[in-house]
């Protein structure tokens, strides 16, 4: 099973959607087992959102 450090790790490219399946998987399966971890996603998730607002022209089209 990916450990704490791994998933932190890859936290950027699963925001960025740039996963394998099987990367996805054992991603999603710690998410599930890891309290710790659905937190941290969740504040790492709140933080890029809040970053792109305010750096996104209000013009941009939604993505
Ligand atoms: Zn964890």
């Amino acid at each position: 099973m990916l450990t704490c450090e791994r998933f932190e790790a890859q936290l950027d490219d699963h925001v960025s959607g740039e996963m394998g399946i099987g990367a996805k998987l054992s991603f999603a399966l710690h998410w599930l087992m890891c309290r710790a971890c659905r937190i941290s996603l969740a504040t790492y998730h709140a933080t890029v959102t809040l970053t792109r607002n305010a750096f996104d022209d209000d013009d941009d089209p939604p993505r």
